[in-house]
This record gives structure tokens, C-alpha cells and sequence, in this order.
């Protein structure tokens, strides 16, 4: 049992921190090697397990990442940007894979993470499940077969607490349609539409964000050219399939060279 890979879950409380403690837990394949949260945060120093209302985990819940880090092979991350990027250069430090699902990054936040890769394996995706990531390929396929004469739209709808729009996914898929296109996301990028926008600019692609109760992920790339529409979708019912798609990430990560990597490079797409 001791020899299977130890990973770190950091973000211990939230959301989808539970749903890896979980998964890691009950896996098999690898074992639970720490937990972090912030300081002050009511779970420090704690068992995991007793502290989610269950059995004892035998690992308690630290503020300090980096002694947590140097006692892991990886660390599964699902935070904040800000939080992710002190991540990545500790998990860097102590050479264990970092596996992000942390979205709404900003430019500034990508280029330290991508500095951190130089010196450790990084897997990061704004989704890390296997549905996702075939409709992104289908998505780029689909773009490259349809021309401009094909207006794209990419809806999502999230529970009420997300607190980031378009999602990572949204704009996963947008990438992949435009790079299907041949053009820049930047570019073509219809974020938010509200008042008198005008007539839609050919070759755009849409973003559009419905947050509401407790729904865990549904995204349409719709393609609407006159008299016909193709729409691709993804629902996820159940934030396990993410946290699956991470352990995954965090195993596959073991075998590789530093670098940066995504969820297509993990599951060969
Ligand atoms: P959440 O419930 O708010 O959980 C975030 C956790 O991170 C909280 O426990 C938070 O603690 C903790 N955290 C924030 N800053 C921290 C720090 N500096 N040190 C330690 N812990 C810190 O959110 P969630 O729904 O789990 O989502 C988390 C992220 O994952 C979001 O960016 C979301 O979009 C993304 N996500 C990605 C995927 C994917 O497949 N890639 C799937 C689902 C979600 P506090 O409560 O104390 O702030």
C-alpha cells in the first residue's frame, strides 16, 4: 500500500477538494498524503475523514504546502489562481507533478505556471473529463468542416457559487473551434452580450452564462447557419467524473518529462 504514489490535495474543504479526498481514498492506486487548506481555516490540524463528517483518514489537514509537497509524488489542485500559482512553484520545489483544474486564470498567473513547468511535470485543464475533452476534439473537427456561414455559440450553465464566466470549459471549447477555424480566440471572441450590440460580426464566436442552483456543468457548442443548426453537448451530472480525470492526470503525470500538459495529452486523444 505504501509504495503507491502519496498526492496531496490542497483546497481541502471545497467542493471539488472533497470529491478528490473521496476518490483518492477509495481508488486503489494510489494514497492520500496530505491535505491543505488555508491558514486560520477551521480544518487545520484535524483528521480529513472526521473532519468531512466520516471515519478517520489517518492524514490531518496542514497550512503549510510545501512540508506537505515534499512528502508526495503529486498535487492535485482545484483553488484559486492566486493560490495555484504559490502551488505551482512549491509543487515545482519539492518535483512533484502538479495537477490544475483551477480556472479563470489570467495571463499573468499563466506565464508563472508555465515557468514553474520548465522544472516539474504540470497537467492543467479547465475540465479534466474524458466527455469534455472528446467534445473538444469534435468541436475542432466540426469548425474545421463548417465555414463562417456557421455562426458558433458556446452556452454554459454552472451552479449558483461559480464565481468565474465564461467557464474553462466554455472557453476550451471556443479555443477549439477556433483553432478548427485557423483564426485567434482573442480575436473573434464574443464575451457577454448586453444593450444595442448590433447585428452579429461573421466569424465571431459567442460566450454565454447561465448560473443557477446546484448544476454541476452543461455546455452547447452550437453551430446556427440559415435553416439548420448543429449543436454539440456535454451535461455533467456528477463532479466525480472531474475528480477521476485528475487522479488520472496525477498517475499518467509519473511517467513524464517536465512540462506543461493537458487532459488530451493524458487520455490520447
Ligand atoms: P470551492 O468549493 O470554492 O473550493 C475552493 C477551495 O480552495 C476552498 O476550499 C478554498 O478555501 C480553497 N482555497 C482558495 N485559496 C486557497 C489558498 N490560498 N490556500 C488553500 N486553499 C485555498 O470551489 P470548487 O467548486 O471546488 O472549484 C474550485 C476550482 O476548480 C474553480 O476554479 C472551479 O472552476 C474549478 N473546477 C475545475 C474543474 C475541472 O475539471 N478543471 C471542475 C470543477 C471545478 P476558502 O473557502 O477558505 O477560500
Amino acid at each position: 500500500m505504501t509504495d503507491l504514489p502519496g498526492i496531496v490535495i490542497t483546497g481541502a474543504s471545497g467542493r471539488m477538494g472533497r470529491m478528490l479526498i473521496q476518490t483518492v481514498l477509495a481508488s486503489g492506486k494510489a494514497r492520500l498524503a496530505g491535505c491543505v487548506e488555508r491558514p486560520g481555516h477551521a480544518w487545520i490540524g484535524r483528521d480529513v475523514g472526521e473532519a468531512m463528517g466520516g471515519a478517520p483518514a489517518g492524514v490531518s489537514v496542514t497550512d503549510d504546502p510545501l512540508a506537505a509537497f515534499a512528502r508526495a509524488q503529486a498535487v492535485i489542485d482545484f483553488t484559486a489562481p492566486a493560490a495555484t500559482v504559490e502551488f505551482a512553484a512549491l509543487a515545482a520545489q519539492a518535483r512533484a507533478v502538479h495537477v490544475i483544474g483551477t480556472t479563470g486564470m489570467e495571463p499573468e498567473h499563466l506565464a508563472k505556471i508555465k515557468a514553474a513547468a520548465r522544472h516539474a511535470v504540470i497537467v492543467r485543464a479547465g475540465n479534466m473529463s474524458l466527455g469534455v475533452n472528446l467534445l473538444v476534439q469534435l468541436t475542432k473537427k466540426v469548425a474545421a468542416a463548417l465555414d463562417a456561414d456557421w455562426d458558433v455559440e458556446v452556452v454554459e450553465a454552472h451552479h449558483r457559487m461559480k464565481v468565474d464566466a465564461p467557464s474553462g470549459t466554455a472557453l476550451m471549447l471556443g479555443q477549439a473551434a477556433a483553432e478548427g477555424r485557423g483564426v485567434a480566440l482573442d480575436a473573434v471572441a464574443d464575451r457577454g452580450r448586453d444593450g444595442i450590440t448590433g447585428a452579429r460580426s461573421r466569424g465571431h464566436i459567442g460566450f454565454s452564462a447561465i448560473r443557477g442552483g446546484d448544476i454541476v456543468g452543461e455546455h452547447d457548442v452550437i453551430f446556427a447557419a440559415d435553416g439548420e443548426r448543429v449543436i454539440l453537448r456535454h451535461i455533467a451530472t456528477d463532479r466525480a467524473i472531474f475528480a477521476r480525470g485528475a487522479l488520472r492526470a496525477a498517475l499518467w503525470g509519473q511517467r513524464q518529462k517536465p512540462g506543461e500538459y493537458d487532459m488530451i495529452d493524458v487520455l490520447g486523444l
